[in-house]
């Protein structure tokens, strides 16, 4: 790079980054993630051990945090609180661990390995062991006093716990939230239509400056001591270490994994250990921090303008990353479900590139306010899919503007939203061309008819050649049709062919699965399978008789019936049977005294639950049902009956007490 170059460049990052520090240290809305945001530092830095002459005093290289602002109660550090240099792998710590070395002449050195809490750094003075201050970080030189806020977090003593009272002491660390805190604040602020916090540490510092303590007070926050400034009047310690176990005495909490090592070796062990087990860690760590454990050799290192050079940060890969939404397409699911998903310019999280994120529903698109060119923060954690945390800048200026479809993206027809309470819009037509090859997927799958070889690849060629258009087609394909197919060889063809066939001897219950009715799992399937016997008798089933069994809820009952009653549904079912394919259940004999017999129950019960009755006759063959119907044999009335008594009174159902019922059981 040239001179004029650099400088323009060095001037550009400069404000770019202290407008990212503003954001974040003042604002806790940072509008770049960490990563982004070292990366610039970086680059900044380089640029000035290049181009010396062009450092900026106050350069954002020799600078910690952010100036406080002119409306806030300042605090002046007694001793100034530094900030840690940062390291990304294991080179960077053994040529850290190389320097380190070099400025103590060779001595022999001990490190203390700390996880790198991700939350805000605080500063708490103890004048004769009593809290009298509690501040940010701020700059480094001056914090913002929030005692009151951290007067609320319980794991702060406010009085030290010692006969021994240090005359002055000032004790450093980090004040966070547990993720699990994190999540229900999140929740609870989405539940209001509040803005959501990126992540816990946002959340952290938005709450620790909130001028209200009755607020902090119901964060949940945390405190975990590391560092300390000024320490007077203290009985003595030589080490970081002795510092921490004198810290638990005097009440305070250390980070229990915290380690003491004697080789550089055993640091790196600690650091990949503890990179693996990052997310069994209640709360975000974004790293190791590695600090020379002798007292009297971190003063021979001494200090940086930023940072002490007895200590470095290791860095975690980064887990939230920004991208820009090119596109957010529609998938529409078997049960014609349709999920918005967000297409990404390819952006590196967590050591994986990704490409797309899901939005889930078109509520979430509302919550987000997220369109088409859009920056957003994606997170991944561990194992978890990546998700849109938040959009970070809109590319119209303004908040959501993408629409919802009024039709299917794929065959162009209504879409619904089924009832107020559901938040999926869903496609009606069952011939959907992107239902249908989920719907025959789904169909020949493991579980449903197992139809091997009739996977993805083959549906969406069978599609293409306009030869399937709905589920009993299959089972009118031949050898010659398969022949055409890509990769399909004599054997190829004959094989699935067999596979098809052989699959008309499944029974009734993969065969109800397999049509992939909204939520009909393969539990359910089993229960009406067992209960109707047959394709006849599921097309006469009624609403009642549905809601009246014990394993079926509502909005199943109510997916089941419309199902069976459509004329979709009957045309397809006639096609199956002239396809030669007409799938039953073998009755399952029950037995036991009650074998057979259908019972409800009503009213409280006192000598057993429920629950405990339930079990009970389903031992002796008996089934219960959620409602009275003229199928109901016994309805047993417990005190206080409701609208299933009256109703078996109505129907004429036998009505018994729970004596009576204690009798059949027992006689
Ligand atoms: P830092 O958070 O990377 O590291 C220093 C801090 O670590 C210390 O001040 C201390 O509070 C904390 N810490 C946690 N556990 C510790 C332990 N066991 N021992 C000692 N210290 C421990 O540094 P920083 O200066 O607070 O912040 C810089 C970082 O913040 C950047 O690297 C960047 O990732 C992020 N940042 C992001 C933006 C943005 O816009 N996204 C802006 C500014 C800063």
């Amino acid at each position: 790079m040239d001179k004029n170059k650099a400088k323009e460049r060095i001037a550009y990052l400069c404000r770019n980054i202290d407008l990212h520090n503003y954001r974040y240290y003042k604002l806790s809305d940072p509008s770049v993630s960490d990563k982004e945001y070292d990366d610039l530092l970086k680059e900044l830095k380089d640029l000035e051990e290049q181009f010396p002459e062009f450092k900026d005093a106050n350069s954002p290289t020799s600078r910690v945090g952010v100036k406080i602002a002119s409306d806030v109660k300042a605090v002046t550090h007694q001793v100034k609180m530094y900030s840690l240099d940062n390291t990304y792998s294991t080179e960077d710590i053994l040529l850290w661990h190389k320097r380190v070395l070099a400025g103590l002449d060779g001595q022999k050195v001990e490190y203390t390995v700390e996880l790198k809490i991700d939350g805000i750094s605080a500063s708490l003075l103890y004048e004769k062991g009593k809290l009298v201050l509690g501040s940010t970080r701020g700059d480094g030189v001056k914090g913002e006093d929030v005692t009151h806020s951290l007067r609320t977090i319980k794991t702060i003593p406010l009085v030290l716990h010692t006969e021994n009272v240090p005359e002055l002491m000032e004790i450093r660390g980090e004040v966070y939230m547990d993720r699990q805190d994190f999540e229900r604040l999140n929740a609870e602020r989405k539940k209001n239509d509040e803005i959501v916090f990126a992540n816990p540490r946002n959340a952290t510092s938005g709450s620790v400056k909130l001028l209200d303590s009755r607020i902090t007070a119901k964060r949940h926050l945390k405190f975990l001591i590391h560092s300390y400034g000024i320490a007077e009047g203290v009985k003595k310690f030589d080490t970081q270490w002795q510092f921490l176990n004198l810290a638990k005495k005097w009440g305070f909490v250390v980070e229990a994994n915290s380690r003491l090592c004697v080789s550089i070796e055993k640091v790196l062990d600690f650091c990949e250990e503890y990179y693996k087990k990052r997310d069994s860690i209640p709360f975000d760590i974004d790293g190791v921090v590695i600090k020379v454990n002798s007292l009297a050799q971190q003063e021979q290192l001494g200090f940086t303008m930023k940072s002490p050079r007895w200590a470095v940060a290791y860095k975690f890969p980064a887990r939230q990353v920004t991208s820009i939404v090119k596109e957010i397409v529609i998938q529409v699911g078997r049960t014609g479900v349709l999920t918005p998903v967000a297409e990404l310019e390819p952006v590196e999280c967590g050591g994986v590139i990704i490409t797309r994120s899901t939005l889930h529903n078109f509520d979430e698109v509302s919550r987000l306010g997220i369109d088409v060119g859009d920056r957003v923060l994606v997170e991944r954690a561990g194992d978890v899919i990546p998700k849109i945390v938040k959009v970070i800048e809109h590319s119209t200026g303004k908040s959501g503007a993408f629409k919802i479809p009024k039709n299917c993206p794929v065959c162009g027809k209504n879409i619904v939203k089924e009832n107020s309470e559901e938040v999926a819009y869903r496609c009606v037509n069952p011939l959907c061309s992107a239902r249908l090859e989920k719907s025959l997927t789904h169909f020949a799958s493991r579980g449903a008819m197992d139809i091997e070889g009739l996977g993805e690849v083959v549906v969406a060629q069978l599609l293409e050649q306009g030869w399937v258009r709905d589920l009993a087609d299959i089972y009118l394909l031949n050898k010659d049709d398969f022949l055409k197919l890509k990769l399909f060889k004599d054997k190829k063809a004959s094989n699935l062919l067999e596979a098809i066939e052989q699959s008309k001897k499944q029974p009734l219950s993969r065969f109800v699965f397999g049509l992939g009715i909204a939520n009909v799992g393969e539990k359910v399937a089993s229960v009406l399978a067992e209960r109707y016997l047959n394709l006849d008798n599921l097309l006469k089933c009624s609403q009642e008789e549905l809601l009246g069994i014990n394993e079926i809820g509502p909005a199943i009952s109510v997916a089941v019936y419309e199902f069976f009653h459509s004329k979709d549904a009957v045309k397809l079912i006639k096609k199956f049977r002239a396809a030669g394919f007409d799938p039953s259940q073998e009755v399952r004999q029950k037995s036991g005294k009650l074998a057979g017999k259908k019972f409800v129950f009503t009213g409280e019960m006192d000598l057993m639950s429920r629950a405990d009755a339930a079990k009970l006759i389903e031992t002796l063959g008996a089934e219960v049902m959620a409602q009275v119907s003229k199928l109901t044999d016994f309805v047993v009335a417990g005190r206080d009956p409701g609208s299933k008594f009256k109703k078996a009174k109505e129907l004429g159902v036998k009505i018994i007490n729970e004596k009576e019922f204690q009798e059949m059981i027992n006689g």
